[in-house]
């Protein structure tokens, strides 16, 4: 079974504008319509069973109407296997209260961007947050790395994210693209971390917004399998970033880098079956 642990989709009404924008500030090729259906008919062609969808609230009054879908989407998990985490801002002062609302809603956990949030990873408001999270046993989905529609920020640095782990130690944390999208160098020091890291586009290849291959490099198979393995093969995920990357591609990438039978296996399915309490 196969579950992809990073995607994103938008409302319909405005999935065209929301990657339509995403796509030109960050020049990268959109290969769904970040729709729902956009990405079950993904899912359907990669014969992936569960995605998980990583909302960001980029603004602290996002928060509940981001939930609120979120929540519609949650409601039907059975039928289409979707799974959505919640959004929350650092900047939300009732955090503890939305926390809550989201676990007795049966929410897994929430997701954190700290570019298009504005606040650094270590930031004091965003360790309260995973604070609070973490006595909830939340999971907490961050972005790491730089973020090409922020370029030279690094709110989410490899080095700003250990600041984190360290302050608030707490397993049930994934580190979105191995740690650090094009910044793999450093990304090194948060392997063997207490974390779990995800492969969103970390394989690569991405593509520019006209469909021309992308000249930065993202991890070549040598090196994914050797970063897996020195992490941890029972805290990695699978993610494909999707509508960032086809999720077929992504997840032929994942099954031709060299990790053995057993590896796959846990990567692709096992280790997110057991996070969301999923049987496999
Ligand atoms: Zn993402």
């Amino acid at each position: 079974m196969v579950i992809d642990f990073h995607t994103h989709t938008f409302p319909d009404a405005m999935a065209p504008r929301a990657v339509e924008g995403m796509a030109s500030g960050a020049d990268m090729m959109a290969y769904s319509d970040g729709t729902v259906s956009g990405l079950l008919s993904g899912m359907a062609r990669a014969g992936i069973r569960y995605a998980v969808l990583a909302p960001v609230a980029t603004k602290p009054h996002q928060t509940e109407g981001i939930n609120r879908a979120a929540a519609e989407i949650n409601a039907r998990t059975g039928q289409t296997g979707l799974i959505s985490l919640g959004g929350i801002h650092p900047d939300n002062g009732d955090y503890r209260q939305i926390l809550e609302g989201l676990r007795a809603g049966g929410f897994r956990g929430i997701k954190l961007h700290p570019l298009f949030q504005g606040v650094p990873a270590d930031d004091s408001r965003v360790l309260r947050l995973v604070e609070c999270a973490a006595e909830l046993g939340l999971i907490v989905l961050i972005h790491a790395g730089d973020d090409p529609n922020y370029p030279g920020l690094d709110y989410a640095s490899p080095r700003r994210l250990l600041a984190l782990l360290r302050q608030v130690p707490y397993q049930r944390i994934i580190l979105a693209h191995m740690g650090g999208f094009n910044v793999w160098d450093q990304a090194q020091a948060l392997c063997g971390a207490p974390c779990f890291l995800d492969t969103a586009v970390a394989l690569g290849p991405w593509r520019r917004k006209n469909g021309e291959l992308s000249g930065e490099k993202p991890l070549d198979s040598a090196r994914f399998v050797r970063a897996v393995r020195a992490h941890g093969v029972d805290r990695v995920l699978f993610g494909s970033d999707s509508p960032w990357s086809d999720q077929a591609e992504a997840l032929a990438a994942v099954r031709d880098s060299g990790l053995t039978p057993a590896e796959l296996e846990a990567v692709l399915g096992g280790n997110g079956a057991k996070l969301l309490g999923i049987r496999a």
